[in-house]
């Protein structure tokens, strides 16, 4: 019985681990080129392991709608490298929607999600890989120790956004977290199990639950190229995080409602009393005016609040794709 065990064991550590890296791109000409000699390193050494630890590797570039040469350069490293594959989107769908469809294609025991810009630095792999493999975690997460190089504007707004969605939010948002992780395979298929069109990458990893440890990492500045986040857009992605991942501002519409009720049946009987008792002289129309721009201000609010959710579940019912390829590799080869 013991013998059979440790023949089970045996084949069991021989058996080749494969992981997969999705890596979303939009127009990263520059740093996709800085980041696959990076990675190579990276997957050398790892490959490096004795007999027993064999590993294999692909790299799953994910092109959200380019229009620089970041399409060419990812075909380009796949006739070069065939552990390199890629997806072209039919235009700019978003790093949700990138990081969405990497996760579909990819193929390993292990996925990670890292982004182009060497932001997420490849050399942490290794030990997270390890923590996979020899603790009881599903998943190692990155977050930021230090914010150093990001306006102060951003830092703040950021570290608002997510003290006020961890308020309102049953699922953990945990601050200064990076997209970049590590899973095994059963968490990979429980994120692609919620196909939900309006995504939140950030709140949908905690959401699905399992055992995930967290490494702090100092922030690092881009290789090369720029930020594809405007303050605009973080604030769209935001909200996203909100109403993705809460309910309370549609509660807030009715405290707000019952708060002003009572407020309003305190007023009448005050104006009642004040009346009866010292007659009723015209006056007091500036204080209406501005009571009533702020109820009207306070009615669009909450209009607009509920507006929020409607466009989200609006957007849901419409079950569009999340997005559309233009080309692959898979299909590439095909041809
Ligand atoms: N990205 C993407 N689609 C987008 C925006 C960004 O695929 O619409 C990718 C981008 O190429 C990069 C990663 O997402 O690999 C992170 O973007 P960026 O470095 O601009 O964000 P930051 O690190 O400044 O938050
Ligand atoms: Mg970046």
């Amino acid at each position: 019985m013991a013998d059979k065990i440790e023949r089970e064991d045996n084949r069991r550590d021989w058996q080749m681990d494969k992981i997969s890296v999705v890596v979303p791109c939009w127009n990263e000409e520059e740093a996709l080129p800085i980041y696959y000699r990076e990675m190579n390193q990276v997957m050398e050494r790892m490959s490096q392991g004795t007999e027993k630890e064999t590993l294999d590797f692909e790299l799953i570039f994910v092109d959200d709608g380019s229009s620089d040469g970041t399409y060419r350069i990812m075909k380009e490293l796949n006739l070069r490298d065939a552990r390199c594959r890629y997806l072209s989107f039919s235009r700019n769908f978003g790093k949700e929607a990138a990081i969405y469809a990497g996760l579909k294609a990819a193929t390993g025991d292990y996925v990670a999600v890292m982004d182009v810009d060497l932001q997420d630095p490849p050399a942490l792999l290794p030990d997270m890989y390890d923590i996979l493999k020899n603790e009881a975690y599903d998943s190692v997460a990155t977050k930021r120790s230090t914010r150093t190089g990001e306006p102060r504007i951003r830092s703040f707004l950021s570290e608002s956004f997510y003290k006020l969605v961890n308020k309102i939010s049953k699922t953990e948002i945990v601050s200064g977290a990076r997209d970049y992780r590590l899973m095994n395979r059963k968490m990979v298929d429980a994120v692609l199990d919620m196909s939900e069109y309006n995504r939140f990458s950030k709140g949908i990893f905690g959401w699905v639950g399992f055992r995930t440890k967290w490494l702090e990492f100092e922030n690092v500045e881009r290789s090369a190229g720029e930020t594809k986040w405007s303050l605009k857009k973080l604030f769209c992605y935001s909200m996203e995080g909100i109403t993705g991942f809460s309910v309370a501002p549609l509660s807030l519409a009715s405290i707000v409602g019952v708060l002003f009720c009572g407020l309003s049946f305190f007023m009448i009987l005050v104006i009642i009393v004040r009346t009866l008792v010292w007659g009723d002289p015209v006056s007091g129309w500036p204080s209406l005016a501005c009571i009533i721009f702020m109820v009207s201000g306070v009615q669009l609010l909450c209009t607009g609040i509920v507006g929020q959710y409607l466009s989200k579940t609006y957007l849901e019912t419409k079950h569009r794709p999340i997005f559309i390829l233009k080309d692959s590799s898979e299909e590439g080869e095909k041809r």
